[in-house]
């Protein structure tokens, strides 16, 4: 096992961030000297649970973040401070509903079946003012912004960065461009196991906000902070490998669109839970007016409204973009990075287990023709909806933990009574005269 205290030594390390990402998706930390890290390896830090997005009362124990000292990261950008992602322990048990104990039990079970789940994501996000109430370039407005080449290289110093510390850290960062909607844009770098990239795609959201915070600028990775614009999405590219083997289970020359029987068994349980999956996918209040939303100045959303799948075809929920893999296209910039690849593994291995069918592909436009498509379910139109959704899906539920699930959609139902205790202009603007 890594020792972080050598790893202090090593690498010049003063301070170590024990972090640990809550319901939301928060990460919170301890900033612990070097001096004292041997102990807290060994302990964890304790942090009062209630005090962040958990379901916890104020009367719980200590919850103490374990570092998991394999994934320590030393950021490059203050290389005397290292962050390590932790796994959340309470009276010397994981606590079930913490989003990455969550990961790690169903990154068992895939292993379990000989199988390893690797996935690519593409976190989205948006360059604002420091107020977050504009976006921060005023001369990046044009109609249709995506790969816009003056924009993204007025903004060559932060983007160029942050993708040096990628590769760097090994990421295999391969592309960066401007995206869809003004101010936005998107990095990628290279898939890896489950927990790798949910634990780089949490560092990502962190350095790329650091980073902004550096040049004078807010990062957003908010589903939907401009009506008329693009959302931030956070699509993810899925597949899954033989692990004795180290072949690609998804792939299968012979069959349509070259996806095996066991990636169309996986693809099935996605199909088959999508609805109800995306309240974690589509965590906010916000996140639904992404999806369902209508046609935006650039002309199309990118982001789907029903659950349906295509091959090379970016107006589905789901895309087969090439061989062994597919591309689920729902999760937005809000999805907490653990349980985005959680609900993922655990819908997919139901699909496995039961040999679920993902049903035909489809191949129209579904921006212009969506309405030809008979019976294909609508995601759901707001939180309220999604939560419910989840709440009926037992099969989702037990795969996701019954503890974990029952936190979630209390943290949730509470996150929706508060939205709708707030009044709005809207409200007002359509009923002061009725
Ligand atoms: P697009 O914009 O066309 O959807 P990107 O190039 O932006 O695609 O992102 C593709 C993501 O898919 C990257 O993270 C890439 O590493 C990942 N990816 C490629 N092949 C696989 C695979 N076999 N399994 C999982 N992810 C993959
Ligand atoms: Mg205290
Ligand atoms: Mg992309
Ligand atoms: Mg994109
Ligand atoms: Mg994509």
């Amino acid at each position: 096992m890594t020792s972080l205290a050598d790893f202090a030594r090593e690498n010049g390390i003063k301070y170590f961030m024990i972090s640990y990402t809550d319901l939301f998706g928060s990460q919170r930390t301890k900033l612990v000297p070097a001096s004292a890290i041997s102990g807290m390896q060994k302990d964890g830090a304790g942090f009062a649970g209630f005090a962040t997005w958990m379901d916890l009362t104020p009367a719980h124990p200590d919850m103490l973040a374990i570092p998991d000292a394999s994934s320590v990261i030393q950021l490059p950008w203050k290389k005397e401070v290292a962050w390590v992602p932790s796994n959340c322990v309470m009276q010397n048990q994981r606590l079930a509903q913490a989003p990455r104990n969550v990961l790690a039990r169903l990154v068992a079970e895939a292993a379990e079946m000989g199988l390893s789940v690797k996935t690519g994501i593409e976190a989205e996000f948006q360059l604002l003012n420091p107020e977050g109430s504009a976006i921060a370039d005023l001369a990046d407005n044009a109609t249709k912004p995506c790969y816009d080449q003056l924009a993204i290289l007025r903004r060559y110093d932060m983007i160029a960065e942050i993708c040096d510390y990628m590769q760097e850290l090994g990421w295999e960062p391969y592309q960066n461009d401007h995206e869809d909607a003004n101010g936005q844009f998107e990095m990628n770098w290279k898939y890896d196991d489950a927990m790798a990239t949910a634990d780089k795609h949490s560092f990502f959201k962190f350095m790329v906000r650091a980073m902004a915070e550096k040049y004078g600028l807010r990062a957003t990775f908010m589903p939907k902070p401009f009506m008329g614009l693009t959302g931030n999405g956070c699509h993810a590219h899925v597949s899954v490998w033989n692990t004795a083997t180290g072949e690609n289970a998804f792939a299968d020359d012979s069959k349509e669109l070259s996806l095996s029987d066991r990636g169309r068994y996986f693809l099935g349980g996605i199909m088959k839970h999508a609805s109800s999956l995306a309240l974690i996918t589509n965590p906010t209040v916000n996140s639904y007016k992404r999806i369902n939303a209508p046609r935006t100045a650039s002309g199309a959303t990118w982001a789907p409204n029903s659950v349906t799948w295509t091959g090379d075809n970016r107006t589905h929920m789901v895309r087969v973009p090439g061989p062994g893999r597919f591309e689920l296209r729902l999760p937005d910039g809000a999805v907490n990075p653990y349980l985005l690849q959680a609900v993922i593994i655990a819908a997919g291995l139901s699909g496995m287990r039961s040999q679920a069918d993902p049903g035909p592909r489809s191949d129209i436009d579904m921006y212009a023709e969506g309405h030809k498509v008979n019976g294909a379910p609508k995601l759901p139109l707001n939180l309220l909806d999604a939560i419910r959704t989840y709440d009926e899906d037992a099969e989702l539920k037990a795969a996701m933990g019954e503890e974990f699930s029952a936190a979630y959609t209390t943290l949730k139902t509470r996150e929706w009574n508060s939205y709708c205790s707030h009044l709005t202009q809207w409200e007002r603007d359509h009923t002061l005269d009725i």
